[in-house]
């Protein structure tokens, strides 16, 4: 396949390094750019350059971009070979069956809980992809009996797949996001659904039933089987209990993790099960055993009856919204960062209901405050630090302090992980925990 050829992958993070070798691995002549410096090491035959693109990226018979570099740079365009995404080129070399994920808010959590619960069942199941593991890496090893790849992705490596075939495709739900890389949400939407654009008739496209707006975007694919919190589908969620066909399968009581929408993701997890073919009840102490990830409504452990959560990943407003519907105590919200969206009025209930006091920080905090009309008791301060301060000074009984920032991090953090991990050592020292 493609012997011979020559290639140029732009940029030399984890993804972009883990295509060069597989592509290298396959008898290609690869050659790697890097806008950056270089971070991690890279196997010496494979040629490369660093801090800047020069004119030889163009000399190659096709190219392959980090999911970092939008398709519409000048420098992308400029390709008059065809662009892939790292996903599309390391499904090229996978010979067994790929299961992709995709949506706005809860692909991380899903995939880990679908491994799990594959696992959990006897198959040898690797979370992948945008989850941090490359599939190009996948790619490179000599696969297992019952081998299968549970590949999540974003919109950006979704945009240059040509052949990528999963066996069973996943969108669970699609809200506005990273539009600073898309014209319209229009055009992000029909990103996303190109995740079932390979599928056969009799291979399912699992969707969100309860989302209107993929529901209109996927009408035209027969092949839709549905999820839904609220409906009557296969698999159902009501008071504390999944069934499956109307019968009792498992209790949220028996599980490590709370909140709808994680329940949410559960019915998507054993859809997603059930239409790949395995049986959902082999797989149930893979999910009883799913401890949830970090920075995803983390609960912090301290001694204390005042409770907090980290919720870093929260950089959207769909997903604070999801965050404050979790719980049923007053809520201390610490909200900030740099605001992806133009609006977050549409909380303004969620957060008249649930929250009784937000401290909004960082760059777009005088936005924030003001969004939310100062209806319940707000604050303005620079700094996440100095907002940990405030909220600890005026939580009480058995108040929740929860950071959902419903921003991205980069004014005050290199990423989410970052900050998430500078609240919970700075919550641990002050409750001495
Ligand atoms: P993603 O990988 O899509 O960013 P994560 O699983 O990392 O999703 O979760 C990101 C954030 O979204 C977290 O704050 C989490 O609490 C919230 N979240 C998780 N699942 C959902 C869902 N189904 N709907 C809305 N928000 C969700």
């Amino acid at each position: 396949m493609k012997q011979g050829k020559k290639v140029t992958v732009l940029g030399a993070g984890k993804s972009g390094i883990a295509a060069a070798n597989l592509l290298h691995q396959n008898g290609m002549q690869v050659f790697l750019s890097e806008k950056g410096k270089q971070h991690f090491e890279i196997d010496p035959v494979i040629k490369s350059e660093f801090c800047g693109h020069s004119e030889k990226i163009y000399d190659c018979d096709f190219a392959v971009i980090s999911p970092g570099i939008p398709i519409n740079l000048p420098l992308v365009q400029k390709f008059t070979c065809p662009v892939y995404s790292e996903i599309e080129i390391a499904s090229w070399f996978i010979d067994f069956p790929m299961i992709g994920i995709t949506g706005s808010n809860g692909k991380t959590t899903t995939t880990a809980i679908l491994a799990e619960m594959l696992k959990s069942s006897g198959f040898h199941a690797i979370a992948c992809g945008n989850i941090g593991k490359p599939l190009s890496e996948i790619a490179q090893k000599t696969p297992h009996p019952n081998s299968v790849a549970v590949v999540e992705l974003s919109s950006f490596q979704l945009e240059t797949i040509d052949k990528f075939h999963p066996a069973v495709a996943a969108v669970l739900n699609l809200s506005p996001d990273h539009l600073d890389r898309y014209d319209s949400f229009d055009d992000y939407c029909k990103t996303k659904i190109k995740i079932a654009k390979n599928l056969d008739v009799a291979e399912p496209f699992v969707v969100n039933g309860d989302d209107p707006v993929l529901l209109k975007h996927s009408e035209n694919f027969t092949n839709r089987v549905f999820f839904s919190l609220s409906g009557n589908q296969e698999f159902r969620y009501e008071d504390g209990v999944f069934f499956l066909r109307g019968k009792p399968l498992i209790e949220t009581k028996n599980l490590q993790i709370s909140g709808l929408h994680n329940y949410a993701n559960i019915l998507a997890a054993m859809t997603i099960v059930h239409a790949f073919g395995a049986d959902v009840k082999t797989c149930l102490n893979g999910l009883r055993n799913f401890g949830g990830i970090p920075h995803r409504l983390e609960k912090i452990s301290i001694p204390s009856e005042i409770q907090v959560y980290n919720d870093s990943k929260a950089t959207n407003s769909d997903s604070v919204s999801w965050a404050l519907r979790s719980f049923d105590q007053p809520i201390i919200l610490l909200m900030g960062g740099i605001a992806k969206e133009k609006t977050y009025s549409h909380l303004q209930n969620l957060v008249n209901d649930k929250v009784k006091r937000i401290i909004a920080f960082g760059q777009d905090r005088e936005k924030i405050a003001t969004e939310f009309g100062y209806k319940i008791p707000t604050q303005i301060t620079e700094t996440l630090h100095k907002a940990i301060e405030l909220a600890v000074f005026h939580a009480e009984n058995s108040d929740i302090i929860l950071l959902s920032p419903g921003c991205a991090s980069f004014d005050e953090f290199s990423n989410f992980e970052e900050r998430g991990d500078f609240f919970k050592q700075k919550i641990r020292e002050i409750f001495h925990a």
